[in-house]
């Protein structure tokens, strides 16, 4: 059967308004659909790198909408072909159907479901685990001061064979490496020590899977399933909140798998005296090993990525650009690592170079939603407030450490959180040296390290200026 054309552009109209201009060019006009037969649309690109983009990024909008225009249409099949070609073939098809690993809006299934295969080992609990995305090692995850600690606890962690700190609680915001840490831990325990047990869970999955098994009357096996882990990992469990049964359940999962000398390593959005709905018991018993956090990234922990991040993918990037992006998209590394995908992949399918201007061309909606320049009177002026100084002593020659302190850190956010030079920032506390201004960034540095309530002090600040 044709497909009608009228819905299709009905559906072209929509994601040209969704995706943006450039983004509709080069990878919706391309398409071309074929055949609609049993529910079944096909569409027609000329590459396989096409196929398998907007397989992962746009399949699951066109079948979503496509249903909207046609409620017969139930799945969307994407191959390589020039649309003349009737009939496609196992091997260079892509099925795109309402199922959960595709719904390619989320990241995270998404990447799961892009993630190779790993064969060897048989994996001792893989029933209950879900699967590890094969990126998500540590020699991938770049340290820097941001994260170096839950790092390192992670490393700890996966390296030694008996239970270190238990349990091992990440928290930090969206997109800073939780999952990944996470993932490294269970292939390194895996590789190390086929034998072990290690079960990785969304917390989503562990409440739907105790629910079900409730529901068929079948929490004994289920509690044996957790019981008999080595390793449980258990990824945001802010949204094990408010559920009690669940929660009653998990504590007492949690318990009994610490009783036994298991492992578990557990995440969250929130801190755990910050995870308001869970329930006092739980979460005292969340605190009890070791907590770390991963704190919002730096320029140069953002720039490192992007090196990282260039390399597998096999490109030049000129440094002009990634200093760009790395000032750009500051809160979030999911959305960093798109930018710089998305720029390589047009370069690679259109031709031509990465330069400062495609790069704003084609990131055109991402900057705009981070383009609120932090200025350094604003920084200044929070850092006043939070102090309790006046802030005409940011730029006053006063040297008491009441007033130097504050500067010293108001200078050391500036250089965190602009592109402002030291020369530039000394100009704007009162004509300071640009020395003064190393001499600051340095001193903050020490401090922080040194002193765990003053290092809270800037973490706070740096998270209010950055939101
Ligand atoms: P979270 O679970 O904290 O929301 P993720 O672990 O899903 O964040 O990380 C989001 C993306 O950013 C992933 O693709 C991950 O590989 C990447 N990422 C985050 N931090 C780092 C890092 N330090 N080095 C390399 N990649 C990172
Ligand atoms: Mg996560």
């Amino acid at each position: 059967m044709v497909v009608n054309e009228a819905e299709w552009d009905r559906v072209k109209t929509r994601l040209k308004q969704e995706f943006g201009e450039t983004a509709f060019k080069s990878w919706v006009k391309p398409i071309i659909p074929t055949t609609m037969r049993d529910g079944e649309v096909e569409l027609a690109v000329p590459t396989r790198f096409m196929r398998d983009w907007i397989t992962t990024h746009y399949g699951e909008r066109i079948r979503a909408l496509w249903s909207g225009e046609n409620p017969s249409v139930r799945r969307i099949t994407v191959k390589v072909g020039s649309g003349n070609e009737m009939k496609a073939t196992t091997t260079t098809e892509r099925v795109i159907s309402e199922k959960p690993a595709l719904r390619s809006m989320d990241p995270k299934a998404e990447a799961i479901a892009r993630a190779p295969v790993r064969t060897g080992v048989p994996t001792p609990g893989a029933e209950l685990s879900a699967p590890l995305d094969a990126r998500y090692t540590f020699e991938n995850f770049v340290v820097g001061k941001p994260n170096e600690f839950a790092y390192a606890a992670a490393k700890r962690v996966a390296e030694s064979d008996q239970v270190s700190f238990n349990p091992l609680f990440l928290y930090g915001g969206v997109g800073l490496g939780k999952t990944h840490l996470m993932h490294a831990i269970a292939w390194e325990i895996r590789q190390r020590s086929p034998h072990r047990k290690v079960v990785y869970l969304s917390a989503e999955k562990f409440m739907y899977s105790f629910v079900r098994a409730l529901r068929n009357q079948d929490t004994v096996s289920f509690k044996e399933n957790f019981r008999s882990v080595d390793v449980l990992m258990i990824d945001d469990v802010q949204f094990i909140s408010g559920k009690d049964a669940t929660q009653e359940e998990f504590f007492h999962t949690f318990n009994a798998l610490v009783d036994q000398g298991r492992q578990l390593v557990l995440s969250a959005d929130k801190s755990p005296s910050n995870l308001e709905e869970i329930g006092d018991r739980l979460r005292s018993r969340l605190a009890s090993g070791l907590v770390a956090d991963l704190h919002p990234t730096t320029f140069e922990l953002r720039l490192g990525i992007l090196d990282a991040k260039a390399e597998q993918l096999g490109t030049q990037v000129p440094p002009k650009v990634k200093e760009f992006l790395a000032h750009k998209i500051s809160s979030n590394v999911r959305e960093l690592e798109g930018a710089l995908t998305r720029l390589v992949a047009h370069v690679q399918l259109v031709g031509g170079q990465i330069t400062l201007e495609t790069a704003q061309d084609l990131l055109q909606d991402l900057l705009r939603a981070h383009d609120r320049r932090l200025s350094m009177e604003e920084i200044q002026k929070r850092v006043a407030e939070h102090f309790k100084i006046r802030i005409s002593d940011m730029s006053s020659a006063r040297r008491a450490r009441a007033v130097a302190r504050p500067r010293q850190v108001a200078m050391y956010l500036s250089k965190q959180l602009t592109s402002r030079s030291l020369p530039e920032i000394g100009r704007a506390f009162g004509g300071r040296d640009h020395t003064t201004v190393m001499h600051a960034v340095r001193k903050i540095e020490e401090l922080t390290k040194a002193d765990s309530s003053f290092a809270e002090d800037v973490e706070l600040l740096t998270r209010m200026l950055e939101s």
